[in-house]
């Protein structure tokens, strides 16, 4: 009984999610994580991660927003500004017509809630530990190797949906290349306590070493993520608090009032792995295994949601969850969205982490152009909203008309 409709490999958030995506389908789905119980989501830390409005449309629509509404702080206005210049853009919800542009959700919160669903879904079986460590392919059946304590399984599925990671072990089975780039760059990231609310408002200011974010917690706190350049990392992690809290402060100026305390740090190394492609016969890559971004205008998990959208729209209807038809379905659907965020993420980290004069007269236009160009502010709050990508069963919208006139 080793035999799937799906084998999702890697139990992450993107993993999970796909899982509970194909709940009440008649799909025979197995999990796979090579991560030891109770810890099924390793990504979970004591992170938060801001989830967009498309995020938020499409776990409404999986029946997970419940769970996670009483801890998600709502961002109604994103600031966005340049360390030693004059200018910003700021986008609010109002403009956008919608209660919140998006939520900071606690990692474990997210988890938990998926973790939850899992556990009553009758056609999903989750595996775990369990370590895939090879694969091949024939006309009906993708056969996967699994290491479960020691000794060695086969699994065969109909569709292998690589969710393994920005590492991902399938990809290079499979013989995909990664475009990788190397920002040099962490985020370190700490919850820090402020003097002044934020009133929903999350910041990205750019300063020549790489962005600093702010995005609001409950009560007077904040997810500090400070790009830091890997040289600096463990002169940064080593300064006490109060020195920590100080250069940051200095880096972030005085909008918040003062930084009062600052939670446990911990530093995430930031490089860009674009797969060369989505898919390959019986396999499709979704999430990190498909595009690992730098956090910068936090979109990698919103992309990743949507990868798994798209998928479970691609498998609606057809009979062979491998056929090349769905793998096609779900190429054509999501190579613009991913390409076009993983771009964006690229071009704000080079253009803004760059002292070259002619190119801090261009950003600085940049800015003010998406402050008064009102198809340019449309289009970026779009994208900022993660509506470009959205399936379009979800999209419908009560935008504002300015948001919704610019369409692509
Ligand atoms: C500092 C930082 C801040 C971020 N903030 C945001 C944000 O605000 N908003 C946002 O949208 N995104 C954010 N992100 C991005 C987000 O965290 C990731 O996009 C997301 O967690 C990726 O999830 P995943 O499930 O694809 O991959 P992973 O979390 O890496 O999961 C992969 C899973 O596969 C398992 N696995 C690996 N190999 C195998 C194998 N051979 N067999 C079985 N299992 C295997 C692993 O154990 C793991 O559980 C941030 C990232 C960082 C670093």
């Amino acid at each position: 009984m080793n035999d799937y409709d799906i084998a999702i490999v890697g139990g992450g958030l993107v993993g999970a999610s796909l899982a509970v995506a194909l709940a009440n389908t008649p799909l025979r789905v197995i999990l796979i994580e090579a991560s030891v119980p109770p810890a099924m989501l390793p990504s979970w830390d004591e992170r938060c991660i801001a989830l967009n409005d498309a995020t938020q449309r499409i776990f409404s629509d999986y029946g997970i927003w419940s769970a996670l509404a009483a801890d998600a702080e709502p961002i109604t206005a994103t600031h966005i500004s340049e360390q030693g210049r004059f200018g910003t853009t700021r986008f609010s919800a109002d403009e956008a017509g919608l209660p919140a542009l998006g939520y900071n959700v606690p990692l474990r919160a997210i988890g938990t809630a998926l973790m939850n669903t899992l556990g009553t879904l009758p056609n999903v079986r989750r595996l775990c530990p369990g370590r895939v460590t090879g694969i091949a392919t024939d006309a009906r059946r993708a056969q996967l190797t699994v290491e479960i304590d020691g000794a060695t399984q086969v699994i065969t599925a109909g569709l292998v949906a690589a969710a393994d990671g920005a590492q991902s072990a399938l990809r290079g089975l499979l013989g995909i290349s990664a475009e990788v780039r190397d920002y040099a760059q962490h985020a370190i990231v700490s919850a820090v306590q402020l003097s002044r609310p934020h009133q929903g408002v999350a910041y990205e200011r750019f300063t020549p070493d790489g962005p600093l974010a702010l995005i609001p917690k409950p009560g007077n706190s904040a997810s500090l993520v400070w790009t830091t350049p890997a040289a600096a990392v463990e002169t940064r992690l080593a300064w006490s608090d109060a020195e920590y809290l100080a250069a940051a402060q200095s880096s972030f100026g005085g909008r918040l009032g003062r930084f009062t305390a600052l939670g446990a740090r911990r530093a995430y190394p930031l490089a860009r792995v674009m797969s060369e492609q989505l898919t390959a016969p019986r396999t499709v890559l979704i999430g990190n295994a498909a595009q690992s971004l730098h956090p910068v205008a936090a979109q990698g998990f919103n992309l990743g949601l949507r990868d798994v959208a798209a998928l479970a729209e691609a498998l609606t209807g057809g009979a062979d969850p491998g056929a090349a038809a769905v793998l096609d379905r779900y190429e054509a659907a999501r190579q613009r969205d991913r390409s076009r965020v993983g771009n964006l993420t690229d071009t704000m980290v080079r253009t803004f982490s760059n002292r070259i004069p002619g190119l801090t007269q261009l950003r600085h236009l940049g800015l003010i152009a998406v402050d008064l160009l009102p198809p340019l502010r449309a289009a970026v709050l779009r994208q900022h909203l993660g509506h470009l990508g959205l399936p379009s069963r979800l999209r419908q919208t009560q935008l504002a008309p300015a948001v919704v006139e610019v369409e692509e």
